[in-house]
């Protein structure tokens, strides 16, 4: 401002954000590859979903990219976190290629429900965004036309299904907690006898990060959400912000922060999606201090202790 004395600026920041158990597990999957076999070491699609990330791990020595034939014979591949179709796993065993399998265990598990409604003759309803990597996985389990991708109540309403027919439902992870639920209430309605999964499949670190941001939401002029535009869960983030009646922005880097939104706000939220490491928080805080004199005060709604063991081939 005009006297030179920066503005104050409280910062919310959520926890739990940033990295999941998953994440955490699937770059250590690559990392400890590279260590292992040497470099280069392939892998098969964005092993999460943060360019940061990505660029990291390519100056270690991975090669990322969308299609096994990308391979070269007898070099390992890693499979991203998001999961891939059976066909993707069968073709490579069928070339030879030793391969690592950095898909979430929470992921594996619904792909082992699919298989379980599947065995027990049920038409599965997916509830997931059409395209995003773990649904075209989650889908690939099972045989085509065994599966229906549901992404709206809109999409329920036109189900050809009739409450004769044996039906499961199933969920992507990463998927906003209330709007899957009002899909659900809208699937159990009009199918009663549909089965679902005991626990919901929406991971707990999805859940977590949007309970955290309703907690910082309600009280903030704008929440910052750091993650990538294709990161599913970020975006879920940014949703449910603005469904709090706060703006909200999505930022992969501290550098994509627009001084001008933060005219006129005392108060920021802060948090970032599960595959966004925590030095880009960071470097968003510092980014922010340059402006402004920040006041930071943490909002914990949840401890986060999930591990997830690292696959048999990495371990000593
Ligand atoms: Fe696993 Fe959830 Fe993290 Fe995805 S967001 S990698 S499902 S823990």
């Amino acid at each position: 401002n005009a006297s030179g004395r920066k503005l104050p600026l409280q910062v919310l920041v959520a926890a739990p954000r940033g990295f999941c158990a998953g994440v955490d597990r699937a770059i250590e999957i690559v990392e400890k590859a590279i260590e292992r076999y040497g470099a280069p070491v392939y892998v098969r699609h964005e092993i999460v979903h943060n360019r940061f990330v990505v660029e990291g791990l390519k100056q270690k020595g991975a090669i990322f990219v969308e299609e096994l034939d990308e391979v070269p014979d007898g070099v390992p591949v890693v499979f991203s976190a998001h999961g891939v179709p059976k066909a993707v796993p069968a073709e490579a065993e069928q070339r030879g290629l030793d391969y690592l399998d950095a898909t979430c265990p929470l992921v594996s598990k619904v792909h082992r429900q699919a298989e379980r409604q599947i065995e027990k003759g049920r038409h599965i309803l997916f509830i997931g965004h059409e395209g995003h990597p773990e649904v075209i996985g989650t889908m690939g389990q099972v045989e085509p036309g065994e599966m229906t991708l549901v992404e709206t109540l809109e999409d329920v309403e036109k189900l050809p299904f009739t409450q004769d027919d044996a039906l499961g439902f199933l969920t992507q992870t990463t998927l906003s907690v209330d709007d899957t639920a009002d899909i659900v209430e809208a699937l159990r309605v009009r199918y009663p006898q549909i089965v679902g999964p005991k626990a919901e499949d929406i991971c707990y670190a999805t859940s977590n990060r949007q309970a955290a941001v309703k907690e910082i939401a309600p009280g903030a002029d704008l929440v910052l959400v750091i993650g990538a535009p294709n990161s599913s869960n970020s975006v879920r983030l940014v949703e449910v912000a603005e469904r709090c009646g706060t703006d909200a922005k999505l930022i992969q880097r501290a550098e994509n922060i627009d001084p001008a939104w933060l005219e006129g706000v005392g108060t920021l939220g802060l948090t970032a999606g599960a595959s966004a490491p925590e030095l880009l928080v960071r470097e968003v805080l510092d980014k922010l201090s340059e402006w402004r004199e920040v006041e930071l005060l943490k909002v914990k709604t949840a401890e986060e202790k999930m591990v997830f063991k690292l696959p048999r081939q990495l371990m000593d």
